[in-house]
């Protein structure tokens, strides 16, 4: 299904995205059985509304809990959504090459990479490897509402998401169009217990 011309907007690319976590959420997808072969030759040529950036969680795979089919968004999925000059670079070249207008970080309860983060400030051992990187991208969020805080962990998935939403508002081909209103990134949050995603609210 191609996307409607007024999927062309910000606001209607994220009503559209929405809507389809709406009929997920109902368990009434139009898409969500339609994984054929036969589906993905007709999505001709990409003409995606949005591109979303998520976690590697096997629990959340996007394409499913926003009823979209093949071709209507681009997704990306890291540890926690954490960042890297590879992820900002393939966001720009969906909203500069493709020209989508709606890019969403997605987080959810329970994230582990997030919960690997606190794990790690609070017992002041950092994990080698590259894995090193991903909790250290998290860490400020973690820092920002108190490692010792009990609730850090829940806190600290909803301040790494509003972290996110922020450097990429910021990013170098992406800070004009979104002040010129032509490109939106949000943040949002995905519950596991209800399969409900909820916009968080602008601060
Ligand atoms: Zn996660």
């Amino acid at each position: 299904m191609p996307p409607a011309p007024a999927a062309r907007t910000p606001r209607a690319a994220l009503a559209e995205l929405l809507a389809g976590n709406r009929r997920f959420v109902s368990g009434q997808p139009v898409h969500g059985h339609d994984v054929t072969a036969a589906a993905a030759v007709a999505s001709g040529d990409q003409q995606p509304y949005a591109v979303l950036l998520g976690c590697i969680d096997s629990r959340v795979p996007l394409e499913a809990i926003f009823d979209q089919t093949f071709g209507s968004i681009c997704v990306i999925r890291t540890g926690a959504h954490v960042l890297d000059r590879a992820v900002c670079g393939s966001i720009e070249y969906v909203v500069g090459q493709l020209g989508v207008r709606l890019v969403m970080v997605l987080g959810h309860e329970r994230c582990g990479a997030v919960g690997s983060a606190v794990d790690a400030l609070r017992s002041e051992r950092r994990p080698g490897g590259s894995l090193r990187y991903v909790v250290d991208r998290i860490a400020p969020a973690v820092h920002e509402v108190g490692v010792d805080d009990p609730d850090a962990h829940p806190l600290a998935i909803r301040r790494h998401v509003r972290r996110t939403v922020a450097t990429l508002r910021a990013d170098d081909l992406l800070a004009g169009p979104v002040t010129a209103g032509e490109v939106a990134v949000v943040g949002a949050l995905y519950d596991l217990a209800t399969g409900e995603v909820a916009l968080l609210p602008e601060e």
